[in-house]
Parts: structure tokens; C-alpha cells; sequence
């Protein structure tokens, strides 16, 4: 079997979708009928028996639209107050279209506070086994209401690898604008070629994603290869895809040749706080 077929088997999955993904690009407001297809997506794979964890973001674009604000904000008081607007709104909606299917949600934020602090770590651990005893789907965001510089994840990338490592998560799929990593920028580059596999991140991997015009996208690539690097130390395979069409997601987890695959490579050195506390990991 292929290792994209052994996808098909995975028990526990961490799906990651970004703001873009789920709001309109024209006027920023929530795609509904993305959202609903997600959702339905999401039930389906529950509905297989395998545990299933959504990370989204959107607090702070629901926000800011929400209180009529005409761009993101700059100034954290205001961003953290669109989160709060936003964050709730959110919930509503997945709580409605979850309801449609059956399915019970569940809304856990997290701030990097959570996993440093040896009992706040445990109690998240705990309340994350406890729901998927209860047939739940958690969705997780960071809690941007009250994370301060010093102690946030920043992006949710990041946050979900980590969510990923401490639930012992066996797939991590990284839903993108793009379809996945690049040699080059395809849209600079017509040479450029799709990488669909990733064995081992190397330092030239390493170094082509810190070189921000060498890749493709809005950016942000540097921080997928470092949740790549978590995630698959920590013992998950772990896809980027394009979140453009959600039902990627089944395809991935069918076996199916989407997105770039970066294998798992269980490290007994890794330690989730050494990377939390250093905000880096090589190995
Ligand atoms: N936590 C932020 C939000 O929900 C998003 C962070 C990210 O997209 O990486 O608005």
C-alpha cells in the first residue's frame, strides 16, 4: 500500500482552515456554502469513527466585519475586541450547521499559556480526550481576547501542529490558498515544480521556505514547514492543500494523491514544551 493509501486508515485528525478560506474575498463576509460543506465533510469523517479536530481561524475577519470596520485592525485592544465579536459569531454559525447533521461541536482556545502551564496543559489534554469519548468535534482558535505578545501562537498553523503533538494526532492536513509547496513561485516562475512529497525537511527545504520570494502565496510558508516540523516529529503525517474546494479533505483522507505530504518521523527527542518555550525547533 502506498503511504497515501495508509492515509485511509488514520484514527485521529487535525484539519486547520484559515480566514481566507472561509470568508468571501470580495466583501470578507463568512462563505456560508463553504462553511456548510466543511461542516458536512467534517461530520462524514466523525461519522467513519475516526476522532476529528478543527482548527479555525476567522475570529478577528468575523469581527471586523461584524462591527462594520472597513479594514483589519492594526492596534491589539481592537483586534482583540473583534475577537471577541467574532470568535462567538463563529461558533453560532458552526454550532447551526453542525445541529443540521447531528453533530455536537465543542469551542476550546487555547494561548501558548495553556500548554507551558503544566496543569493547564493537562486539563486541555484531558477535556480534548473526554469529547472524543463523547463523539464531539472540538474547535479550536487561539484565545486572541486575551494572548499577549509574550505568550501567543500567533498563527494557527503553528497552533494546530501543536494541538496536534499534544493530542498525539496521527494526520494534520493544513488547508492553504495554495496547493501545496513549490520549488519556486509558479506564478514568477512558469519552471517552478509542485513537490508532492516530503520525506525529510532539510536545511534547503528549510531555507527555500525562509525565502519568502522564492515561494508562492500570500507567504506564510516558513510557518508550514515549521508546523510540518512539529507535527511529523511528534508522530503525524502531515498534508498542505488548497482549501479552495474543502472536499480535498475527503480526498486526502481517502488515499488520494492531493496537496503536498510530509511523512511522519516520531522523534523520542522531541519535546512539544522545549519548541513552546524557544519558539524554535531543529533537530
Ligand atoms: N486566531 C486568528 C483568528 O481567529 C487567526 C490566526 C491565523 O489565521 O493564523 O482570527
Amino acid at each position: 500500500m502506498s503511504l497515501r493509501e495508509l492515509l485511509k486508515d488514520k484514527k485521529r485528525i487535525v484539519i486547520k482552515i484559515g480566514s481566507s478560506s472561509l470568508t468571501h474575498e470580495e466583501t470578507g463576509r463568512i462563505n456560508l456554502s463553504k462553511m456548510e460543506k466543511l461542516v458536512r465533510i467534517l461530520t462524514d469523517i466523525r461519522n467513519q469513527g475516526k476522532d476529528v479536530i478543527l482548527v479555525s481561524s476567522g475570529a478577528i475577519a468575523v469581527g471586523k466585519e461584524t462591527l462594520g470596520l472597513q479594514k483589519r485592525p492594526t492596534e491589539k485592544v481592537e483586534k482583540q475586541a473583534c475577537a471577541a465579536v467574532g470568535q462567538a459569531r463563529l461558533m453560532m454559525v458552526y454550532q447551526k450547521l453542525f445541529a443540521e447533521y447531528n453533530q455536537i461541536p465543542a469551542q476550546i482556545l487555547m494561548t501558548k499559556y495553556t500548554m507551558i502551564n503544566d496543569i493547564s496543559r493537562a486539563n486541555a489534554f484531558n477535556t480534548f480526550e473526554e469529547l472524543f469519548r463523547k463523539g464531539v468535534i472540538p474547535i479550536v482558535n487561539e484565545n486572541d481576547t486575551v494572548s499577549t505578545d509574550e505568550l501567543e501562537f500567533g498563527d494557527n498553523d503553528t497552533l494546530s501542529a501543536i494541538v496536534s503533538a499534544l493530542i498525539q494526532a496521527d494526520l494534520l492536513i493544513l488547508l492553504s490558498d495554495i496547493d501545496g509547496l513549490y520549488t519556486d513561485d509558479p506564478k514568477k516562475n512558469p519552471q517552478a515544480e509542485f513537490i508532492d512529497y516530503v520525506e525529510h525537511i532539510d536545511t534547503n527545504l528549510d531555507n527555500m521556505a525562509k525565502d519568502s520570494s522564492s515561494l508562492v502565496g500570500t507567504g506564510g510558508m516558513a510557518t508550514k514547514i515549521s508546523a510540518a516540523k512539529i507535527a511529523t516529529a511528534s508522530g503525524a503525517d502531515m498534508v498542505i492543500a488548497n482549501g479552495e474546494d474543502v472536499s480535498v479533505i475527503s480526498a486526502i483522507v481517502s488515499g488520494e494523491n492531493k496537496g503536498t505530504f510530509f511523512k511522519a518521523h516520531k522523534d523520542e527527542k522531541f519535546i512539544l514544551l522545549d519548541y513552546i518555550s524557544t519558539k524554535q525547533y531543529s533537530k
